[in-house]
């Protein structure tokens, strides 16, 4: 990572009375007494490290930083040592906790987690003031016990501002009763919501979609109650749908991200990752290694496994390939590769069940990302200038694949049904020709640009230090 990245954030002067938070734009410092913010996450891989990363950043400028989280995949005290750790009974161990099964999850996490979270703010409250309440947008009980108890409520967007915006465009298509469409439509444009199509949507444009489902988007949707929103974003990146969503708002926002190059650096992973394969890469020829991955929740079919096994073999290029062993309905981990690819792929092939992503994105020796396009993932991608080939599973990922192939145009977009040819042409491409050697550039154009909204003057610095002004000076609601 380069040092300079992040040299303006990590220096802070801890004192247990008062602490020195911020270097405003002005350029005098001021003294300010610490504030304790209590930060609600979502306990699922990419809402989670957004979460602690921006509770290690805030840690960094002076506050006292308060995790009230489930207790399923509770953070390790071990690694978060500057935290408080608040474990919330969530009574979920039931539960299936696949993709499939998450309304309901959400919904029990909601139900189940508001009681002992409003007694924990009652008693909070009684010793000391508690700045704000930081929540995931998906806790929407951490919102109502916040303002029940008169404390400003924050949203932190873990995934991208246009997701939202793309949601709020598909409720006014159900509104105006302009949904569900044939088939055949899905290719065009969706009316205000440039660069979008229909099939981009993260609901289906071409069938019914249960009310449960609608239901749930509009309490997404609908975050009236909140006194501001922070983002895991960059303002270049999103700047259209950024002022649109704030319009919609009308509350401030805060664009803070990539939170990972802002925050100090911590570990964040719930699942052991296998730093063997970063050995592995140092052996490989600069910029030659494609890396596979599609996150901590998307499932394929068997079939697709196996079209990803040729199409990689195929290739002739070096891969590194992350198979969760959950990764694949109904199979046990890689016992169903076939045994003549994994002879064949045996030089040139690395597989594990989980990497250390952000250390693998930034190695050397890799080309390329065949990903799923979560909103973490993109962003680390992108911040080391590395192109992609696109293959959006669910939700917002439809959305971020079609900004990094339309908009960004550093991302190659892999049909879901492209079978084995059409991924081994995707990775010949953005390995070895002349429209992935483009891309390349352009990826590295945007790390360059990433790069400076961190620094001191960038977009994302200057707005880290509004909201720790804003944060610092919020009044108890009234
Ligand atoms: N990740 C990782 N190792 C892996 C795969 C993923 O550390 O083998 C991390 C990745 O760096 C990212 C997060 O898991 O920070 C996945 O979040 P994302 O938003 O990309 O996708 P999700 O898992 O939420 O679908």
């Amino acid at each position: 990572m380069n040092p300079r990245f992040q040299e303006h954030f990590y220096t802070h002067k801890t004192d247990q009375k008062f602490h020195r938070i911020q270097e405003t734009q002005m350029g005098s410092l001021q003294e300010q007494r610490l504030k304790k913010v209590v930060l609600v996450p979502f306990p699922f891989q990419g809402h989670i490290t957004p979460m602690l990363q921006l509770g290690s950043l805030l840690h960094s400028k002076g506050f006292s930083v308060v995790i009230s989280h489930t207790q399923f995949n509770a953070p390790d005290i071990a690694d978060h040592p500057d935290f408080v750790l608040l474990p919330l009974p969530d009574d979920v161990g039931g539960l299936d906790m696949s993709f499939d099964n998450m309304l309901n999850v959400i919904s029990a996490m909601n139900t189940n987690c508001e009681a002992p979270f409003r007694d924990h703010m009652v008693q909070m409250l009684q010793k000391e003031e508690v700045g704000c309440v930081i929540h995931d947008s998906i806790m929407k009980f951490a919102d109502e016990v916040a303002n029940d108890l008169r404390i400003p409520s924050i949203v932190l967007g873990t995934s991208n501002a246009s997701y939202s915006d793309s949601l709020c465009a598909m409720l006014e298509l159900l509104d105006k009763k302009l949904l569900p469409l044939p088939e055949s439509q899905l290719q065009e444009s969706v009316p205000n919501a440039h660069p979008l199509r229909y099939k981009d949507l993260a609901l289906s444009a071409s069938s019914e979609i249960p009310d449960i489902v609608i239901d749930f988007t509009r309490s997404y949707i609908d975050k009236k109650a909140a006194s501001a929103f922070i983002w895991n974003t960059v303002d270049m990146l999103e700047h259209q749908s950024l002022q649109k969503l704030q319009h919609h708002y009308n509350v401030p926002f805060f664009t803070v991200g990539p939170l990972h190059k802002m925050a100090p650096p911590s570990r964040t992973s719930l699942i052991k990752e296998e730093t063997a394969c970063l050995a592995w890469l140092d052996n490989q020829a600069p910029r030659s290694v494609i890396y596979v991955s599609l996150g901590s929740l998307a499932t394929i079919e068997e079939e697709e496994l196996i079209d990803m096994a040729w199409g990689l073999a195929n290739s002739d290029q070096p891969f590194l390939w992350v198979i969760r062993p959950s990764l694949v309905n109904g199979s046990e981990w890689i016992k169903c590769l076939p045994e003549d690819f994994v002879e064949k792929t045996r030089e040139r092939g690395c597989i594990v069940q989980w990497a250390p992503q952000k250390e693998v994105l930034s190695h050397p020796g890799i080309g390329g990302f065949l990903t799923h396009c979560g909103w973490n993932s993109t962003l680390e991608s992108i911040c080391e200038g590395v192109p992609m080939i696109c293959r959006p599973c669910f939700a917002d990922q439809l959305v971020d694949s079609r900004y990094l192939t339309h908009v960004w145009r550093v991302g190659l977009e892999l049909e879901k049904n492209s079978g084995r040819l059409g991924i081994e042409n995707a990775v010949r491409t953005i390995l070895t020709s002349k429209e992935g050697e483009e891309m390349k550039v352009r990826a590295s154009g945007m790390k360059q640009e990433m790069e400076r909204c961190v620094l001191k003057g960038g977009s994302s610095y200057n707005s880290l230090c509004e909201l720790v002004e804003y944060i610092s000076t919020l009044p108890r609601k009234i």
